[in-house]
């Protein structure tokens, strides 16, 4: 059956677009997320949408489970495969197949990275907004999958609401069409409910998504705070006073210093405990009125120094550091995990000292870089693989530090999505019952389970089990365990 499949594939998309040889298929055993590994049977890169549904249909007759793969910068194992299955990239499907500036509208491959799309329809005065910060390299096709955000969400919205149709081949090589891409029709929000859906129900193969005009005027300020509590109270400050950042960025003292180590100098104070980016766009008029007030409720907060960016190279540098603070970790420590909650913006102060709690608690150091006008926490965990038990010490503190949020009113993801990484923590968000019947709705879909399997869905049965499991926040937050220093 698989040699079968194998000839198939070949046939399909030309041998030399089938990898099968092991050192060819480790970049494919895992996405950005390390921690989790699997040995496909091939990776396959078709060249079209119509080999694309003949892959899977081959995949279908042979009962194979198949696993679609944007770029592979995925922090949940999304694109991890399981043993024996098959990747199929995206990666060759890259075009713009069409941009209508008047519409402002463009029907674009699932392979075209985020940035290139910007970057192809600026001519026209237009972008997209969604940014995650990953954009140089992540794929919209991905993006819908994962409903990705980013920093400009926070005004924006998140994927979903700019994506307007969609091209889907299901499990079994069925084409759908949906939203602006299908008979614009009544009936259920399928494009609404392909966004966030992991290539759990599919492949994406064409998106229309939304452009919006590039804004006339952009104001971008920093700001010093002596701790993250003075910080959080910022956030709630300025969204209360009715400002509206287009983004609400923050970064903490390990932050800081894991960037300062890296690529970009901005020169953050020592005795820096957090600092706040913000960003206004829009309309000329108004702007400066916006940025000075949510300056004056920084200074509320114990500011200990803000300023707006008086040159564009000086906004770029504050970007640019902000956007390679993951990637700065790397300066700290062999290995870093990202962990992805959600919270009520109210709720930072709490929640931010919980997750240094648990850091102290399980001996790990940890940094804090988010979104935190959206209040979606990443806290960064350092750490050595080669130690024995310590990735699993950061799996734990990473699921506890997601009972933290939970516990808080929050959610379990707030972009990364639940891959391989979160599938029990969805037992702290929902039942037994809700899961039936989102499983229900995908069943509908992809009723032999070969549609990225193994992902997104808790074992049945253990939603009791994970949330006796779960870290209790009341009988922790008085830690007093000492602060741990990273390795490197
Ligand atoms: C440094 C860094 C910063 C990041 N910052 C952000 C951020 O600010 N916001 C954010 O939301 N995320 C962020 N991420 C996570 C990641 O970049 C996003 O989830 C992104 O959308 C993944 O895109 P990708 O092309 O790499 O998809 P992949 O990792 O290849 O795949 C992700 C998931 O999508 C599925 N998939 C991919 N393509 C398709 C398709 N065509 N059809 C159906 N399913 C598909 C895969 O099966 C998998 O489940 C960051 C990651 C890194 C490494």
């Amino acid at each position: 059956m698989t040699a079968t499949l194998l000839e198939d594939l070949g046939r399909i998309v030309g041998t030399e677009h089938v990898l099968r040889g092991r050192a060819e298929l480790l970049p494919y055993a895992a996405d950005a997320n390390r921690m989790f590994r699997g040995m496909p049977l091939c990776a396959v890169c078709p060249g079209s949408a119509d080999e694309v549904r003949a892959v899977v249909s081959a995949c279908h007759r042979a009962g194979v489970g198949f696993v679609p793969r944007g770029a592979g910068t995925g922090l949940s194992g999304g694109a991890t495969p399981g043993d024996g299955q098959v990747v199929i990239s995206l990666a060759r499907l890259r075009a713009v197949r069409s941009v209508d500036p008047v519409g402002r509208t463009a029907v674009v491959e699932p392979g075209v990275i985020n940035a290139q799309l910007s970057r192809c329809v600026a001519p026209h005065g237009l972008y997209y907004a969604p940014d995650p910060s990953s954009q140089s390299a992540c794929t919209i096709g991905g993006n819908v999958a994962e409903n990705s955000g980013g920093a400009h969400c926070l005004k924006y919205g998140v994927t979903t609401n700019h994506i307007l149709g969609l091209e889907v081949v299901l499990a079994d090589g069925t084409l759908l069409r949906t939203g602006a891409l299908g008979p614009r029709c009544h009936g259920y929000d399928l494009t609404g409910l392909w966004c966030g859906s992991e290539g759990t129900l599919g492949i994406v193969t064409a998106i229309c998504v939304r452009l919006l005009r590039r804004p006339g005027a952009v104001r971008t300020a920093l700001a010093l705070f002596r701790c993250v509590e003075d910080a959080a109270e910022a956030v709630e400050r300025v969204t209360a006073a009715g400002a509206i950042p287009a983004a609400l960025e923050m970064m903490d003292r390990n932050a800081m210093t894991a960037v300062e180590r890296g690529a970009y100098h901005v020169g953050y104070p020592d005795d820096a405990g957090a600092v706040l980016l913000m960003e206004f766009d829009g309309l000329a008029p108004g702007m400066e009125e916006q940025v000075e007030v949510s300056m004056a409720q920084c200074r509320a907060s114990r500011v200990t120094e803000v300023r707006a960016a008086q040159r564009e190279a000086e906004r770029t540098l504050w970007w640019n550091s902000r956007k390679a603070a993951f990637a700065a970790m790397g300066h700290m420590a062999r290995a870093y995990y990202v962990a992805d909650g959600v919270i009520p913006r109210t709720r930072l102060t709490q929640v931010l000292g919980q997750v240094a709690a648990i850091g102290r608690e399980y001996r790990l150091w940890t940094a804090n870089v988010f979104h935190a006008g959206d209040g979606n926490l990443h806290p960064l965990i350092a750490y050595d693989p080669s130690v024995a038990g310590e990735s699993e010490r950061v799996l734990a503190a990473g699921s506890a530090m997601l009972g933290a949020c939970c516990a808080a009113g929050g959610a379990v993801s707030g972009e990364h999505g639940v891959g391989l990484e979160k599938r029990d923590d969805l037992f702290l968000c929902f039942d037994e019952g809700d899961m039936a019947v989102q499983r229900g709705v995908h069943d509908l879909f992809d009723p032999r389970d070969l549609a990225n399997p193994g992902k997104m869905y808790p074992l049945p049965g253990r939603c009791a089990e994970v949330r006796r499991a779960v870290w209790d926040p009341r009988a922790h937050v008085q830690s007093t365990a000492a602060a741990v220093s990273p390795q490197a």
